[in-house]
């Protein structure tokens, strides 16, 4: 068995691969609806934050692991000392919980990051953008922070005093230089405790308003020394950080051919999920063998190209009505509906297409996730 903390897209995916397995999950989810809650047998219903819930969870599970990041450390570190393996674990996790712990080991490590300084009050902030060539430049809370929540361009002076009066206190806040990327990037690798590792291909992202929205794998003309480089990037933070399970690293490329770090996430991510139908092992089994430390699957892609296209709420409430006019206009797409109830700009669920002309594939998967989430019209009546 394992303790999985969180019951969201994540988690239901993880389920879906520990069938295969015949691994038992026992889940601890927000709510007796949530998205994995709605999948696993028997959820336990708990807060995250709550010891007695996270002890009641890994109860009798050969580990625990996560499908989102916001645990606590104190208090895996209290379970660990009880015997609880916890993958990944503390000392690992902080640095995907907080953006300024992250910057400061990476810098330690010599992996190139953007520029960045953490700031208390808009002098400093002032003074850190003097110091990168002036404005825009990208303001970050360094925790709490997701799907471009609590990230903002601040754009002078005026906006950095008011950027700084919104936030509370006694929050941190990151700033780092504003790269002019050429497209985003990332870059999965999976390690096991024993320190087998495995790279997937590295992939594309499309960002729309922080939310990642399409996923290409490879990337499309990516220079093959520079995916090596970012696929060891992955590999040597897994290492240095004693990373467990799935480490999927966002990257910048640079119109100068290089990669700088944006953040880390320790758990399957979206720029993964097309390893579910797109690579002899997705990223959920490898992530579940990862932690139980049994061999890692083959990350390779099965075709030479895979296109997922996120399902973001939209104006379709009932998305199973997109079923008959997608189902029969292209037997292969494939499709992961994620169980939850649509809200506008919610992952709602995601599309799947592989094959060997990308113009087709991709034309294809966004046909696909725009008929469901209703931008090419709404066909619910
Ligand atoms: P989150 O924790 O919400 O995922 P990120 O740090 O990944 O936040 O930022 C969200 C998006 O904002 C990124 O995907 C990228 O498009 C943009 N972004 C973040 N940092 C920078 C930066 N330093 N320069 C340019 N764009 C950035």
């Amino acid at each position: 068995m394992i303790a999985v903390v969180g019951g969201g897209q994540l988690a239901r995916m993880m389920q879906q691969a520990a069938i295969g397995l015949d691994v038992g999950l026992r889940l601890l989810a927000e709510g007796r609806d949530v998205s994995a809650a709605r999948v696993v047998r028997d959820p336990l219903v708990g807060d995250h934050r709550d010891l007695s819930a996270l002890r009641e969870a890994a109860q009798g599970c050969a580990v625990l692991t996560f499908d989102h990041e916001h645990v606590p450390t104190e208090l895996l570190r209290t379970l660990e000392a009880e015997g609880v393996a916890c993958r990944p674990g503390p000392d690992a996790l902080v640095h995907a919980q907080d953006k300024a712990v992250m910057r400061a080991r990476l810098v330690e490590l010599g992996i190139p990051c953007p520029r960045h300084a953490v700031v208390a009050d808009a002098a400093a902030l002032d003074a850190f953008a003097d110091s990168v060539d002036g404005y825009p430049v990208v303001v970050k809370t360094t925790r709490g922070g997701y799907d471009g929540k609590g990230v903002w361009v601040v754009g002078s002076a005026v906006e950095a005093a008011d950027a700084l009066s919104a936030t509370s206190a006694t929050v941190e806040l990151l700033v780092e230089e504003k790269v002019e990327f050429v497209r985003e990037l990332a870059a999965l690798a999976v390690r096991s405790p024993s320190g087998q590792q495995a790279a997937y291909p590295v992939v594309e992202s499309v960002q729309r308003g922080g939310t990642c929205v399409e996923v290409t794998a490879p990337a499309p003309g990516l220079d093959p020394d520079l995916a090596v480089h970012a696929q060891w990037i992955a590999m040597r933070i897994a290492d240095e950080l004693d990373v467990t399970g799935v480490l999927a690293v966002e990257l910048f490329e640079t119109p100068d051919g290089r990669v700088l770090v944006n953040e880390l996430a320790m758990r399957p991510h979206n720029t993964g999920h097309w390893s579910i139908d797109g690579a002899v092992t997705s990223q959920f089994e490898n992530h579940l063998r990862a932690v139980l430390d049994l061999p890692l699957g083959d990350p390779s892609a099965r075709a030479p190209w895979t296109v997922m296209v996120n399902i973001l709420g939209g104006t379709v409430g009932r998305l199973h009505d997109g079923y008959p006019h997608v189902l029969a206009r292209d037997p292969g797409v494939r499709i992961h509906l994620y169980g939850k109830s649509v809200q506008p700009g919610r992952k709602v669920g995601h599309v799947t297409v592989y094959g060997t002309d990308l113009a087709d594939v991709r034309a294809r998967a966004r046909h696909a996730a725009h008929w469901f989430d209703g931008s090419l019209g709404d066909h619910s009546e």
